[in-house]
C-alpha cells in the first residue's frame, strides 16, 4: 500500500469510529468534526489526507506550520492552531489560521483580536480548559473560567466559540468520561450565564469514544492518522 493509500485507510477508519460512537450514544455523526493534526508530519501527509477529503487541519508551532499553509492551496483547507500560544506568535496566528483552540489568558485573546486582519471574518477561538488540576501547565483553572470566558466574548475580533482541553491520558474509559463531563458542564454553566457556546473541542486517537459520549464537537487526531510521532 502506498503511504497516500495507508493514510486513506486510516482517515475512513477513523470516521467509521467516530460515526459508530456517535450512533452508540443516540448523537448524529455529522454533530461531531474530525480535525486532522499534522504537528511533526511532513505536508506530503496532509496533501494525502486532503485527497482522502480532508479539508481542516490542526497545528500546534506556527513555525511548522507556515510552510504547510504556504504550501496547500489548491483548494486551501481550515487551519486549526491548537498549540501553545506565546504572544511573539499571536500575529502570525491571528493572520494564517481560522481558529485557535488554546486561548488561555486575557491577553494573549486581546492581541489575537487587535492582530486579526480587517480582510478576514473574526477568528473563532476556544479556551483551554485545565481540567485535570496538576498534570498539565496549560489551560486556564475551572475556577477563573467564567470571567475569562466573558472578558474573550466581548472582543471584536475574535468570536468565542466554545472550549478545549487535553486531560492527562488514562486508560480507563470511565475516568475518561468523568474529565470529559467536566468539560461540558463548564461550557453548560457558561451558556446558562448568558453565552452561546457551540463547540467542544475534546478527544484525540486514543479517547475520542469517550469524548463524544460526553458531547465532543470535534476530536483532533494525529497519530490515529498519520501514524506514530518520532
Ligand atoms: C498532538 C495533539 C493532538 C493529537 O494527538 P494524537 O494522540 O496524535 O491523536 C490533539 N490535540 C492536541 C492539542 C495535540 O497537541
Amino acid at each position: 500500500m502506498s503511504r497516500q493509500q495507508h493514510i486513506a485507510a486510516q482517515l475512513r477508519a477513523i470516521r467509521a469510529r467516530i460515526v459508530a460512537a456517535a450512533q452508540a450514544c443516540g448523537r448524529n455523526p455529522a454533530g461531531v468534526r474530525l480535525l486532522a493534526v499534522g504537528k511533526t508530519f511532513p505536508v506530503e501527509g496532509l496533501r494525502a489526507a486532503q485527497s482522502a477529503g480532508q479539508d481542516c487541519f490542526g497545528e500546534s508551532y506556527l513555525n511548522e506550520a507556515l510552510p504547510k499553509i504556504a504550501a496547500l492551496t489548491d483548494p486551501a483547507p481550515e487551519w486549526h492552531f491548537i498549540g501553545p500560544l506565546q504572544s511573539n506568535k499571536t500575529r502570525g496566528i491571528a493572520e494564517h489560521f481560522s481558529w485557535v483552540h488554546s486561548v488561555d489568558r486575557l491577553k494573549l485573546a486581546q492581541r489575537l483580536s487587535d492582530q486579526r486582519p480587517t480582510g478576514l471574518p473574526p477568528l473563532n477561538v476556544c479556551i483551554q480548559v485545565n481540567i485535570s488540576g496538576e498534570t498539565s501547565k496549560s489551560g486556564v483553572s475551572p475556577n477563573k473560567l467564567d470571567v475569562l470566558a466573558h472578558a474573550v466574548a466581548a472582543l471584536p475580533r475574535v468570536r468565542l466559540r466554545g472550549l478545549m482541553a487535553i486531560p492527562a491520558p488514562n486508560n480507563d474509559v470511565d475516568t475518561q468520561r468523568a474529565a470529559f463531563r467536566r468539560l461540558r458542564e463548564a461550557l453548560e454553566d457558561l451558556n446558562a450565564h448568558g453565552l452561546t457556546l457551540d463547540t467542544l473541542s475534546m478527544g484525540m486517537s486514543d479517547d475520542l469514544e469517550a469524548a463524544i459520549a460526553e458531547g465532543a464537537t470535534i476530536v483532533r487526531i494525529g497519530s490515529a492518522i498519520f501514524g506514530a510521532r518520532g
